[in-house]
């Protein structure tokens, strides 16, 4: 792999070498070290509309946005106002506060399958606990997920199959309990005879139904029609539920999330990213007799110290109203499609046939020519060139996720000349 001269950015280079001394690995969060193609991460000290700015005084046109929160761009003023306001009113409660039911409220408005919802701090803390409700509501244990598809560090979903179309899981981790992983069963993503099949053997059982309705952590690709469709209908028929995990599609694909897209309505959704505006937020919610069995009505405790925190109500409702008061989601589809149609011309230029896959503000490049639509499909992408790319447009002052699986992301502060720059630097990378 790429192995970029360290002594370009001095000062991240120094930084990084500290930080592996205090840190495991230098990083709070595994893809932010690089590993998928090659190199050091840098370090950045500020981050103003579509730009980040290194510690070593460089400038990027950033198409991560924070892996999703910073669809206003970064640093937007409103959404700093009100984190200012609210900083001078108090950091933490512990009790209620008049914003946490605006926001409950809000997402009830936006996303109608949500009667009910409770605040976390993480999206993992939402999936964690939507898979914990429909274990307490259903009396049932095992839990469908598919590969590909990431609900974060919890451990019933750090799983993905071995072999085979139909395999109880083995844990992705070490420190999943073989015993725990054994509940869930993982399946490949737009398989619908395989999901026919694991109901036909044991819906009694299934508690639940999780995916990304829009799987955007493989790389970026869609349900087949039906597919959706398909699960709502064997989790009505079984008695399971379903489970839409919407931390980064919620409020970025649509006001009302994928769910809205598509049209189909889960039992149960978690949320997060956007919806914190930057901030660490998380929410899940969903039909109001299932979110009664939460703790203190029902028998399924969940809580958290910092649930809730005005700061990040405060952000968070800052952004989803500036989405709404501008109907940013028509703005984000014209440059995401502006975008689109500048790098078809060219690949179609270079003789390069790869899979470019987007919806909205979210995309991902492919470096294959074949169809991509499961984790299998994805991996034919050959990662060698992905890497090559990723180091020409970094090198070429252009940001994009530091991974061939990961979706990139456009917030409505990508100008004109951002795009026009981002469009100079991948048309030379992409022609290497
Ligand atoms: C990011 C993400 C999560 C995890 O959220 P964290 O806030 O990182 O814990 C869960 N599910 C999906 C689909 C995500 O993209």
């Amino acid at each position: 792999m790429t192995t970029p001269d360290p002594t370009l950015r001095p000062q991240s280079a120094e930084l990084f070498a500290r930080a592996k001394r205090f840190i495991p690995g230098g990083v709070n969060s595994p893809v932010r070290a690089f590993r998928g193609v090659g190199g050091e991460p840098f370090f950045v000290t500020r981050a103003e509309a579509a730009h980040i700015y290194d510690s070593d005084g460089r400038e990027y046109v950033d198409f991560v946005g924070t892996w999703g929160p910073a669809i206003l761009g970064h640093a937007p003023s409103v959404v700093v106002e009100a984190v200012r306001a609210a900083a001078g009113r108090g950091l933490s409660f512990g009790i209620p506060n008049p914003d946490e039911v605006e926001m409950a409220r809000t997402i009830c408005e936006w996303v109608p399958s949500i009667k009910k919802v409770r605040l976390v701090n993480s999206g993992t803390e939402a999936t964690m606990s939507c898979v914990r409700l429909a274990r307490g509501f259903t009396g049932r244990d095992r839990i469908i997920k598919f590969e590909g598809c990431y609900h974060g560090h919890v451990d019933a979903l750090l799983v993905k199959a071995g072999s085979g179309a139909l395999t109880h899981g083995r844990p992705d981790s070490a420190g999943v309990p073989a015993a725990l992983a054994e509940l869930t069963l993982t399946l490949p993503f737009n398989d619908e005879a395989a999901v026919r099949a694991a109901f036909a053997r044991e819906g009694a059982q299934i508690a639940a139904v999780i995916l990304e309705p829009i799987p955007a952590n493989a790389g970026l690709y869609f349900a087949r029609p039906g597919f959706l469709e398909t699960l709502r209908e064997l989790c009505t028929q079984h008695g399971a539920l379903l489970i839409f995990d919407e931390v980064m599609t919620g409020f970025r694909v649509a006001r009302g999330g994928a769910q809205e897209i598509y049209g189909i309505t889960p039992d149960l959704t978690a949320l997060g990213k956007v919806i914190g505006g930057g901030l660490p937020v998380g929410a899940f919610g969903g039909r109001a007799e299932i979110m009664d069995q939460l703790s203190p009505d029902g028998p399924v405790y969940q809580a958290g110290t910092l649930s809730g925190n005005p700061l990040a109500m405060a952000a968070g409702l800052a952004q989803l109203r500036e989405l709404a008061r501008t109907n940013a989601w028509a703005r984000l589809e014209e440059i995401g499609a502006a975008f689109e149609d500048a790098v078809r011309a060219t690949l179609k230029k270079v003789g390069k046939r790869y899979s470019l896959h987007r919806i909205g503000s979210m995309f991902c490049l492919f470096f294959t020519d074949g169809e991509v639509y499961d984790l299998a499909t994805a991996q034919r992408s050959d990662r060698q060139a992905f890497a090559r790319f990723f180091h020409a447009c970094l090198d070429g002052g252009v940001y994009f996720a530091p991974s061939q699986f990961e979706a990139g992301f456009i917030s409505t502060a990508h100008t004109g000349a951002d795009m026009a720059r981002t469009g100079e630097v991948t048309a030379r990378a992409l022609a290497a």
